[in-house]
């Protein structure tokens, strides 16, 4: 990306403008918005653009890699070795509950199902450093109580015990995704074709695609980034990310998430979901036998019998994920009117909410964006 002095960049568009004020701009002039990328990031968006009168255009193809349609969609608020609780989930938690609620109303579907989550310790570190984290009170209201060696369900290994994780919950982002899409569908609103980056030009009052004039152009494209000439110098990663479903009629599990070396979500038909694998090495978004085998592996080792496990599905994505493990939100620093909404990583079903509503605000009411998640501490600062 450009060298550019962030300082000057911010004194022309990053300055608040009062709301007042905002509100007569809003009225006036309903501004047109091309979203490029249909997954959880480009859905949501158009949908919050819409409902806050805003024209939308939405371009994006179901073909090329798409992590929302292959994710589990899973909400939990500690994750990873060190069991750490989720940036701000504080904050995100009710606006994703929220924000899922409204669209299941809205479009008479049910996406949000929230669900107990069970993470077992590994070791006696894993379980010492859970009970380091029950006596923190900023992890209250997203640790249950622990459940002893032996207490849990029979059917997995409890060596080292286990504990209620609160407030889990996982999203049906591919119903999501086919609902919002149809949705611009039927207005004409939503292209299922590639977007091609050389097609896209500055005109005097805005920016050009083909037939679709834009004031803003905002790039919502998960790693597809890595193919945008204005952006593509952002610190992207794709993480390759495997899942299976399963059948099994021998193996009985309460309805819950369980969460030993990786998860396994029982459905309740007999069949289950695994996951998920995490690689940085591999950048092809296919699925792998090794992927198949390392979940098979995973989920045989804490089963406590023998069950015979018969794959009925098997997808890979791309995670969008970054060095800091930050969104990339933000306006371009030289040219006026692109912008890019990016690095959900592993977790788009919480984030995706909470940094739209951000975002929103940025655009239509001139709100500083958190610099966490602003592009802007990406850039290096000229002299
Ligand atoms: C295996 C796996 C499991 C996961 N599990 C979870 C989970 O349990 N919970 C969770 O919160 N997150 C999970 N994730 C992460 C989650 O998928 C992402 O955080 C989120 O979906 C990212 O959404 P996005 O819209 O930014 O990107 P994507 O969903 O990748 O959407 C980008 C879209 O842009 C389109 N696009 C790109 N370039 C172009 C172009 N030139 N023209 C047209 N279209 C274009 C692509 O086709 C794609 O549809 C998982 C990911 C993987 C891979």
């Amino acid at each position: 990306m450009n060298q550019f002095n962030i300082r000057s960049h911010r004194s022309q568009t990053g300055t608040k403008i009062s709301h007042a004020r905002q509100t007569t701009i809003d009225i006036q002039h309903s501004t047109k918005n091309l979203i490029v990328g249909a997954g959880l990031a480009g859905c949501l968006l158009a949908w919050r653009l819409e409902q806050a009168g805003q024209s939308v255009t939405l371009i994006g193809s179901t073909q090329l890699p798409n992590a929302s349609a292959v994710a589990a969609g899973v909400i939990n608020p500690v994750t990873g070795r060190w069991m750490t609780k989720t940036w701000n989930f504080d904050s995100l938690q009710p606006q994703a509950e929220a924000t899922y609620r409204e669209l299941e109303r809205q479009f008479n579907i049910q996406c949000y199902h929230p669900i107990p989550l069970i993470r077992y310790c590994q070791n006696s570190i894993d379980a010492k450093r859970m009970g380091k984290r029950m006596r923190n009170p900023r992890y209250a209201d997203v640790l249950g109580p622990p459940i002893p060696t032996g207490e849990g369900p029979d059917a997995i290994l409890d060596t080292h015990g286990s504990f209620h994780i609160n407030q889990a919950a996982y999203v049906d982002l591919p119903l999501l995704l086919t609902t919002l899409r149809q949705h611009f569908a039927v207005t004409g609103a939503f292209r299922d074709e590639t977007f091609i980056h050389a097609a896209l030009k500055r005109e005097p009052t805005g920016w050009a695609y083909r037939d679709v004039e834009a004031d803003k152009v905002i790039f919502c494209e998960g790693v597809g980034m890595r193919d945008n000439p204005w952006f593509n110098d952002l610190p992207l990663t794709p993480a390759k990310g495997e899942t299976l479903t399963v059948e099994c009629p021998t193996l009985e599990l309460p309805r819950a998430i369980y969460h030993h070396r990786k998860w396994i979500l029982p459905y309740g038909d007999h069949s289950f979901r695994i996951g998920a694998t995490f690689s940085n090495h591999d950048p092809s978004p296919e699925p792998t036998q090794a992927g198949a085998q390392e979940l098979l592996e995973s989920v045989r080792s804490f089963i406590t019998a023998e069950h015979t496990l018969t794959i009925r599905q098997h997808l890979a994505g791309l995670r969008p994920t970054t060095k800091d493990s930050r969104p990339l939100i933000g306006e371009h620093p030289t040219e006026r009117g692109l912008h890019v909404f990016n690095g959900l990583g592993a977790k788009g079903a919480s984030l995706a909410p909470e940094l739209t509503r951000q975002f929103l605000a940025h655009l239509l009411e001139g709100e500083p964006l958190d610099p966490e998640i602003d592009i802007a501490r990406c850039l290096e600062p000229t002299t």
